[in-house]
């Protein structure tokens, strides 16, 4: 008795539950699961801005752009593509602040301004010969500047060049100082011309750095470009993913007079492309972006 009443008890077990133990399990739950998929994916380009001052506007600008530059695309009925932006293009600024999505392409400028509480996160001191008076921070570069200068230095030592830094990474804060001494000394539409007004300094992205050589004392000055070093570096900063930020040919349209001395690290392939092209970055960059 007990025992064929044990089967029993199994067997009405077994078929209560049976359709949770075996193949029914197949069975889809709810497929209305995918719809909240697609929106993530739609969002995910506009959440990674962490960074930006205002998050609002570039989605606003990004959808509207989109559409109307799919040109270099064949018109394919492909849906996969709507939802994905296959533009690579960054607006450049966002109400007049530089994007800083753009990494070691950003563009600051006399228009463009970086934050004011931006500073990289990955400065590091350059290991090459400074001029005495250049310390602490002053050395410092975005870690791929640092080591492209480094190789610059050491390939311009083998060549004979002398050169050494005088000045590469500058804070909000010190560019305040400094803009403002210039401006006591010369008056504000002078130092205009030779400076950056706070937040628009090259310096401050990490990025930038001023050399020079013994042969013009260390000075920054003009005369820098006529030396063998100028010359140099006029040849050959490119190869390191370096560009004379500041020609004499664009002081007009850069409104900066020519700063043989100043480089700015754009990577490569891009210095490569802005010294071929010999046209300004900002110029450069506003066509690469479009
Ligand atoms: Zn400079």
């Amino acid at each position: 008795m007990r025992y064929p009443s044990f089967l029993m008890v199994c067997g009405a077990l077994t078929f209560t539950l049976v359709g949770c133990t075996t193949n029914e399990q197949v069975e889809p739950k709810e497929p209305t699961t995918q719809s909240p998929t697609i929106d993530e994916s739609q969002t995910t380009p506009n959440s990674d801005r962490e960074d930006d001052v205002d998050t609002e506007s570039p989605t606003d600008k990004e959808s509207t752009d989109d559409k109307p530059e799919v040109d270099g695309q064949p018109t394919e009925p492909d849906p996969s593509t709507e939802t994905e932006p296959t533009i690579p293009a960054q607006p450049i600024e966002i109400d007049g602040v530089a994007n800083l999505e753009l990494d070691e392409l950003i563009l600051v400028n006399k228009q463009i301004a970086l934050p004011a509480n931006y500073q990289p996160a990955d400065l590091v001191e350059a290991n090459i010969d400074f001029v005495d008076s250049t310390v602490g921070e002053r050395r410092m570069l975005r870690k791929e500047a640092a080591v492209a200068i480094e190789r610059l230095m050491k390939d311009a030592k083998t060549a004979g060049i002398d050169l050494k830094g005088t000045s590469a990474f500058r804070s909000y804060a010190y560019q305040v100082n400094l803009f403002n001494a210039y401006v006591e000394r010369d008056g504000k539409e002078q130092a205009m011309k030779y400076s950056a007004p706070p937040g628009h300094s090259e310096h401050q992205t990490g990025l930038a750095i001023d050399v020079s050589s013994a042969s013009v004392n260390y000075q920054l000055t003009q005369n820098l470009g006529e030396t063998v070093e100028g010359k140099w570096l006029a040849d050959h900063a490119h190869e390191y993913g370096f560009i004379i930020r500041y020609q004499r040919a664009f002081e007009e349209e850069t409104g900066y007079m020519y700063e043989p001395w100043h480089l700015r690290f754009i990577g490569m392939e891009h210095a490569k492309q802005v010294h071929t092209l010999n046209k300004p970055y900002d110029r450069y960059i506003q066509e690469f972006m479009k």
